[in-house]
């Protein structure tokens, strides 16, 4: 599906992460794969935990919250690879001092910083990898339910995802003109680092299992096969598009099960 295809993955923190699952499966379809990794040595180690299993070379350094750093990640795969068909944006932060407050509660600084990372950065790395996006290519991002609704425990976070899903689809209106094609997807709960900051965090996982259509949890596996869906060519006609994998949590206004 991926054959003769190059993208970059940003998001990868261990082999937990939504973007490893994903790299695993663009890997299985014949992806060339480039990874950016927080600028520290240890989180460099981690990244290629993942990344030399499947045989890749190109991991960078690059902090989404600083533009010259971005700046600097981008001509590096442009130095190595001239162009590029898709980029993976798969990165959030908050503090936990943020995140486990209630949202009145919030600092101006976590708040702040939260958008920027988890919101501007999709800009920032949109705008950088389309310049490399010489033939059209196609953007996702990850995106959560409690962007849509409130969802107690995820609090701040959920106004950056909502901001994160509008700033998409400003974005996929921005580049639609040279058929690069901006997506997000809305996935369930999945046990990972950026998910241990959310407060009741395996209740969640309890309560999605029983009370979505399909009845279980969904796995990265399952966003990562939705991902090169939006990548790829077989969703040609889609963009600044919400696709949840969520088992079909949204769908239900009571959840499955929580009248019986
Ligand atoms: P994760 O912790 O594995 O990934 C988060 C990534 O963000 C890490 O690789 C981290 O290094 C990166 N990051 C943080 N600050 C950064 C910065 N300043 N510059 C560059 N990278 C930075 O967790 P995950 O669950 O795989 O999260 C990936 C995305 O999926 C996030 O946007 C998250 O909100 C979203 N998401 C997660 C879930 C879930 O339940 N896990 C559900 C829906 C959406």
């Amino acid at each position: 599906m991926f054959k003769g295809k190059k993208g970059v993955i940003m998001g990868v923190a261990n082999h937990l992460s939504i973007a490893a699952g994903v790299a695993q499966y663009l890997h299985e379809q014949g992806a060339d794969l480039a990874f950016s990794h927080l600028p520290d040595g240890k989180m460099e180690q981690r990244v290629r935990k993942v990344t030399d299993p499947l045989g890749y070379e190109i991991v960078l350094p690059c902090d989404v919250s600083k533009d010259e750093s971005v700046t600097e990640f981008f001509a590096k795969i442009k130095q190595a690879w001239g162009k590029i068909d898709f980029l993976v944006h798969s990165i959030a932060f908050a503090t936990v001092d943020d995140i486990r407050c209630p949202t009145l509660q919030a600092s101006r600084e976590g708040f702040k910083q939260a958008m920027d990372i988890s919101c501007y950065s999709l800009i920032a790395t949109s705008r950088a990898a389309s310049e490399l996006m010489t033939d059209g290519g196609s953007i996702v991002t990850m995106s959560y339910y409690g962007g849509e609704r409130v969802v107690p425990g995820y609090n701040m976070m959920g106004v950056c995802k909502s901001a994160l899903e509008m700033t998409m689809k400003y974005v996929a209106y921005d580049l639609g003109q040279k058929n690069i094609r901006v997506n997000a997807i809305s996935a369930g709960p999945i046990k990972t680092l950026a998910a241990s900051a959310v407060g009741d965090f395996s209740k969640m996982l309890g309560f999605y299992a029983k009370g979505s259509p399909l009845g279980r949890n969904v796995t990265q596996t399952d966003v990562a096969k939705s991902t090169a869906f939006l990548l790829s060519d077989m969703s040609a006609g889609t963009t600044g598009e919400v696709l949840h994998v969520d088992g079909g949590y949204h769908v239900m206004g009571i959840p499955v099960g929580a009248l019986d």
